[in-house]
Formats: structure tokens, C-alpha cells, sequence
């Protein structure tokens, strides 16, 4: 409760997944109050959990963010330093909606009074019902109530909002600091500016054959947004206002919102399967195999090329996500969380919702999962989605005199394993039998 007049006129705003001044309706309903301190605290139990990659990516936000506003920058457990920060105040938040953000916000919210306005997305999870008033378990039946349902305007700007400096914990930039300094590679531009940079020359440029261009990844035809929605640099809703509700673009964006959703009503498929139709399968734990998927060894070359664009953007094209995640989970028989965990550790868009449902949606083991039969052919994907064999040549030196399409089937060339390219460390044809066998004996 307010403890002095001056108090009872300030407020305090909690930034975690909405680090942008633009479209925040948090931060203008804790305006509303008067005065407000801006806070950023560095969580020990999720900056302990993010490689070098992610830990950096997020410093590097938190940073710009605190160059545009006085951003109050603290380290420890949220469920004590927010209380002590906030000394009374009331303290508002953008809805966060993940298992552990939830966990978080209720322990947070017994301390003090916490007023969530808005979510990282259009529509807020929870908030799309179907008929008899439950979840949509499929995706296009979503999206369809999902523009349906609809979504606010983007919120105005503050002109010159009134936020307060505080005393930052040196402890906490030193953490920031240190992270942007040991990133282990060149990131993406970070921050609200570089962020809108990026959406406008996509919308310019790349938006007109995004339906097309999007499943070539050796193409820029994509947005590359994803790192920046993942820490609310920039909001879906401001994008959506600025596209057709019937485009490709905003159906992509209506996969995110889906995938929170599930999310919500289900906080158990973070890390399990979501529909137990599979519970009985059989999976394997091959260490090596394991290893050379994730170092971009396995002797199939689009796979080498995507794991290998992770190991060095900490970003992989969506078609490509699909092709290893298909690889790992029915050529090599591993059960999707072991992938998801390295995917989560890599990626700098990556966000437990999207991810973790996506390897789902890949294993068959998720909502509006692909059928289980359906086995990616690393070979005739990579030759449809990259017919040059551009992508691969970018990715896996040793492939990069062959010319043309053969760089996909180097086994077909007399030199084509000649700087010592892997030969392939399964056999697809085989493994497809298997998996599709055991899958057959599951589902009995
Ligand atoms: C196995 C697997 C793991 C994935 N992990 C993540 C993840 O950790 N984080 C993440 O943001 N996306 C994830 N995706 C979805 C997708 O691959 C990325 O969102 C996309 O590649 C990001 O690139 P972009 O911004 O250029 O996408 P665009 O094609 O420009 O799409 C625009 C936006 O729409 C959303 N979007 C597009 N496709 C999907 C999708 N299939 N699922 C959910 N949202 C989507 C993203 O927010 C994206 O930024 C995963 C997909 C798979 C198959």
C-alpha cells in the first residue's frame, strides 16, 4: 500500500518480455499514476539457464532499453527484489504467461499488488475459446476464431514519460556488460530502433513475395523478427496493424499466439508430450549420434548446414528447424526434448512455447501434430527448399566446390568427400522403416 503522499502518485513498471518504449500498454497504465521507476532485474534462475548466445542477446536489449529510458537495473530473485523496489508502490507488469513466469507473478503478486496490463501478444493466451468455451486443439480452427476475436490498436508512444533514475546494482551491469562483451558471434542489431529498422525493410522489400520466398533458406525472405518478439523489443500487435489479417505474414505470427495458448491450458507440455497417444514409444539415446547432429556432422548435408547456422547465428531458418528436428526425432530415434534443450540453449529467439511445441508438432506428439507417419527425407528436402545447394555450400565448407545440387548428395561424387565431409551416419531409408514401425507398435 502507498506509505506517503508522493507514494501514492508513483508507481513502478516491471520489465521482462516487452523491453521497447513503443505500443506498451504497461508502461503507459503505470504512466497514468504519476511518476515511476523503470525496473529490469537480471534473474539468476533463467540467466543461469541461457547460454552465452541468449544471456548476451537479452543484455544487449536490456542496454538499449536503458539508453531511451533511466531503467533501474537490480540482480537477485525477482520475489524479493521487486517487493523491496517497489517499497509500496504498485507494480505494473505485461501478463507473463509462461509456466515459470506464472509460478513467478503469484509468489511476486503475494507481496505486492501487481496490475497486469496486455501480454506479449495480440490476443492473450487463454482468451480464444471455442464453442463450449475450451481450447482449440487445432491450429487453423485458432486462427480462424483468433481474427475472429480480434486485437487492440498499438498503444500511443509516451511523448516524454516520466520515469525516475534509480540506483542500478553495479553487480547487475557488470552482468550485462560482460555478456555483450563475450557474445560468441556478431548479433542482430538490438534495441526498439533496430528492431523497427529491420520490420520496415521486410515490409518494403520482402513482404510481397513472403508466401513464396519464406521456405528458401538460403534466401533473406524472411522477417528475422523472431529474436526480437521473443524479448518484446517489438509487439506482434504493431505489426499486425500494419499488415492484411488474411496475409501469410499474419498467419505465421497466429502460429506464436497458438503455441502460447497450448501453453497456458497445458504448462505440462513445456517438457512433455502433449497428447499421450505416443507414451508407449521407444526411444534411443545414441551419445554420438546425438553429438554429431548437434556439432553438423551427421554426413546429410541440409541438416549439417541448419545445425551449423544455430552453432553460429543462434538462429535457423523455420524449414531447416523442421528437417533436423525431423532427423533427430525419427532418423535417430531420440525422444524431442533432448533436441528442444539444445535448440533452447542456442537459439536468441528461442522461447519455450514456439520451440517446444514446434519439436511437437515435428514428432508428432503435439497438438495439430503432423501426421506420425509423414518422415522429413533430409535429401529431397534439402533439393526442393535449397535447389542450388546455396544454403549447404554457406554453411559446410568442406561441401563448398561441388557444384550445384550435387552439394547435397556428396556420395554421388567422386570428390565428393574429399575435405573429409562425413560420410552419412545413418542410413534415411532404413531409419524411416524403424521409425514408422515403432510408431505402429506405440500406437497399439
Ligand atoms: C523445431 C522448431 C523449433 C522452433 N523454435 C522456435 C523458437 O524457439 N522461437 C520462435 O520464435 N520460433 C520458433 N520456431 C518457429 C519458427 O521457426 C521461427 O519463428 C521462425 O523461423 C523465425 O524466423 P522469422 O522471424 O524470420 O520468421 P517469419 O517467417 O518472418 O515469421 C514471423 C513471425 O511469426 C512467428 N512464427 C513464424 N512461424 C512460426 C511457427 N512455426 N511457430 C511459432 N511462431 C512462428 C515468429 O514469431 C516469427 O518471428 C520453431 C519451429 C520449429 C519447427
Amino acid at each position: 500500500m502507498p506509505t506517503s503522499d508522493r507514494d501514492a502518485r508513483s508507481s513502478l513498471v516491471w520489465f521482462r518480455r516487452d523491453l521497447r518504449v513503443r505500443d506498451n500498454p504497461a508502461l503507459l497504465a503505470a504512466l497514468e499514476e504519476g511518476t515511476t521507476t523503470a525496473l529490469f532485474v537480471v534473474d539468476p534462475a533463467l540467466w543461469a539457464g541461457s547460454g552465452p548466445a541468449r544471456r548476451a542477446w537479452l543484455a544487449a536489449n536490456v542496454l538499449a532499453l536503458a539508453e531511451r529510458i533511466p531503467l533501474t537495473i537490480h540482480h537477485g530473485d525477482p520475489r524479493e527484489v521487486v517487493p523491496r523496489v517497489a517499497a509500496g508502490r504498485r507494480v505494473h507488469v505485461a501478463a507473463e504467461t509462461t509456466p515459470y513466469g506464472r509460478r513467478r507473478d503469484e509468489a511476486v503478486g503475494r507481496e505486492v499488488e501487481l496490475v497486469a496490463t496486455g501480454s506479449p501478444y495480440a490476443v492473450g493466451p487463454g482468451l480464444v475459446r471455442n464453442g463450449s468455451g475450451g481450447p482449440y486443439q487445432v491450429f487453423s480452427a485458432f486462427a480462424r476464431a483468433w481474427r475472429e476475436h480480434g486485437w487492440p490498436e498499438p498503444a500511443p508512444t509516451p511523448r516524454s514519460p516520466a520515469i525516475e533514475p534509480g540506483q542500478s546494482d553495479p553487480r547487475a551491469l557488470g552482468l550485462l556488460e560482460d555478456a555483450v562483451a563475450g557474445a560468441p558471434f556478431d548479433l542482430p542489431p538490438a534495441g526498439e530502433d533496430a528492431a523497427w529498422r529491420r520490420w520496415r525493410a521486410f515490409r518494403d522489400a520482402g513482404l510481397h513475395d513472403y508466401d513464396v520466398a519464406r521456405d528458401r533458406p538460403h534466401h533473406d525472405g524472411t522477417s528475422r523478427l523472431s529474436p526480437y518478439l521473443h524479448l518484446g523489443v517489438l509487439h506482434p500487435r504493431s505489426l499486425l496493424a500494419e499488415v492484411a489479417h488474411t496475409s501469410t505474414y499474419a498467419t505465421e505470427l497466429a502460429w506464436r499466439e497458438f503455441y502460447a495458448d497450448v501453453l497456458w491450458h497445458a504448462p505440462g507440455s513445456a517438457w512433455a508430450d502433449l497428447r499421450p497417444a505416443l507414451a508407449g514409444m521407444r526411444y534411443d539415446d545414441p551419445e554420438d549420434a546425438v553429438e554429431a547432429w548437434r556439432t553438423g556432422t551427421t554426413g546429410y548435408p541440409v541438416v549439417d548446414a541448419g545445425m551449423r547456422q544455430l552453432l553460429h547465428t543462434g538462429w535457423m531458418h523455420n524449414r531447416v528447424r523442421m528437417i533436423t528436428a525431423s532427423f533427430l526425432t525419427k532418423d535417430l530415434h531420440v525422444w524431442w526434448p533432448v533436441g528442444a534443450r539444445h535448440f533452447l540453449d542456442l537459439l536468441i529467439d528461442g522461447d519455450v512455447a514456439s520451440n517446444n511445441h514446434g519439436w511437437q508438432w515435428v514428432a508428432g506428439t503435439g497438438t495439430d501434430a503432423s501426421p506420425y507417419f509423414r518422415v522429413f527425407n533430409p535429401v529431397t528436402q534439402g533439393l526442393k527448399f535449397d535447389p542450388d545447394g546455396d544454403y549447404v555450400r554457406r554453411w559446410v565448407p568442406e561441401l563448398a566446390h561441388l557444384p550445384g545440387r550435387v552439394a547435397h548428395e556428396p556420395w554421388r561424387s567422386d570428390v565428393g568427400h574429399e575435405h573429409d565431409y562425413p560420410v552419412r551416419i545413418v542410413d534415411h531409408a532404413e531409419e524411416r522403416r524403424e521409425a514408422l514401425e515403432r510408431y505402429q507398435a506405440a500406437r497399439r
